[in-house]
């Protein structure tokens, strides 16, 4: 029987190459020759004001909420439906973090509940856009603007995404990208980037990935000599990552146009599936041009769901659920507060599957799985 995993890694064509060219170059540490390509090429495709690699998504998010100066007392608006280090990052610094409910179309927060939710304790907004499929983005700026908040976006899984023909990360003060080794593109396992738009925070953002140094001026022939001169950490990858990634962004069109593909063969063939109310399907809003980070279904239940994982598993398949909601958990209880009633977030997550899609993964192999969920529902109905 063969194996379809829930994801492999992409391998684009010059990884290797570029990997064995920053070893015999015998310059490993950060900001070489291939930190500062894909910088460039970040800052051009994106037209934001500076694009800074990090070792992860988590530490740009961390970074984030450093130079929004989030300090205790304040609150951060984010979904419950998210990874944790989008909570993590603002609850290092002492924030306390308010919970709003998502919207069951997008699985993203939903904006009409936002208002709501502020006091006048909030200081920033984190929309995260599920699945590469951007948040309704023209209503939380809107909010942010009159109530004087910032939006940091957790784009980490919205790369080559856009919204009104806009990228995603690049809408609010602050965005940030994943890496890491099951997100679209990766820098070889883990990695991120910090997307500042706000030019105010362009400096500080170097300062700070830079130990809290004015290294990145020194280098710039800025300073004359380099020192201490801001809080800090190390938030820069070394080269190697770098070179991986820029394997990877040189086919950034290929990956995506990929990944469109074998999304709309899973589309239209579990339409007939959904047309008979059997499951449900992601719905793309109008707004947004998404990248096919991920397809899921939902099934009527999360026994369902926990059924037909088990018959996907039984035929060599890996299907895998997401989050579970963050206010649920120990953590989440003891940062955070739910804002209002948790209408979709708990009972959406529990019935969301998300199917195996991956750049090598072949035509013919999404239509086994898709054969695979039908042949479960003719076997259950
Ligand atoms: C993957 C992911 C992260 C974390 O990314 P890392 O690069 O692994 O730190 C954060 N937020 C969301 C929404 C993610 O999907």
């Amino acid at each position: 029987m063969r194996i379809i995993d829930f994801n492999r890694p992409a391998v684009a064509g010059n990884e290797t190459r570029y990997i064995t060219d920053v070893i015999e170059s015998r310059r490993l540490s950060g900001n070489g020759d291939f930190t500062r390509k894909c910088h460039a090429w970040f800052e051009e495709r994106l037209a934001c004001k500076r694009a800074l690699l990090t070792p992860s998504c988590t530490d740009a998010l961390e970074m984030a909420s450093i130079l929004t100066d989030i300090g205790p007392g304040d609150e951060v608006i984010m979904p419950s439906y998210t990874f944790v280090s989008t909570a993590n990052a603002f609850v290092l610094r002492g924030a306390k973090i308010v919970f709003v409910d998502i919207r069951p179309d997008t699985m993203n927060i939903d904006e009409t509940l936002i208002e709501n939710a502020l006091t006048d304790k909030t200081r920033a907004i984190v929309p995260v856009h599920y699945a590469g499929v951007g948040c309704e983005m023209e209503t939380i700026l809107r909010i942010a603007s009159e109530n004087g908040l910032y939006v940091v976006e957790d784009a980490a899984q919205g790369m080559m995404a856009t919204y009104r023909g806009r990228p995603l990360g690049t809408l609010g003060h602050l965005g940030t990208y994943s890496f890491h080794e099951t997100k679209n593109y990766t820098s070889g396992g883990e990695g991120g980037l910090l997307i500042v738009n706000d030019q105010r925070f362009s400096e500080r953002a170097e300062i700070i990935r830079e130990k809290g140094t004015d290294r990145s001026l020194f280098l710039r022939g800025m300073v004359d000599k380099y020192t201490w001169v801001d809080k800090g950490s190390s938030f820069l990858p070394g080269e190697l990552s770098a070179a991986y990634l820029y394997a990877q962004l040189e086919k950034a069109e290929e990956i995506l146009e990929k990944r469109m593909r074998l999304w709309r063969i899973y589309r239209h063939s579990l339409s007939s599936l959904r047309d008979k109310g059997w499951i449900e399907l992601p719905h793309i809003p109008a707004e947004c041009n998404h990248n096919a980070h991920m397809f899921y279904i939902k099934t009527d239940s999360s026994k369902t769901r926990s059924r037909l994982i088990r018959h996907l598993r039984n035929r060599g398949i890996e299907a895998v659920f997401h989050y579970i909601p963050l206010h649920s958990s120990k953590a989440g209880q003891r940062f955070g507060r739910f804002s209002g009633e948790d209408r979709f977030t708990t009972r959406e997550s529990e019935r969301l599957l998300r199917l195996p899609l991956f750049y090598d993964l072949s035509e013919d192999g999404v239509e086994r799985v898709c054969d695979e969920i039908k042949d479960f529902y003719v076997r259950n109905r």
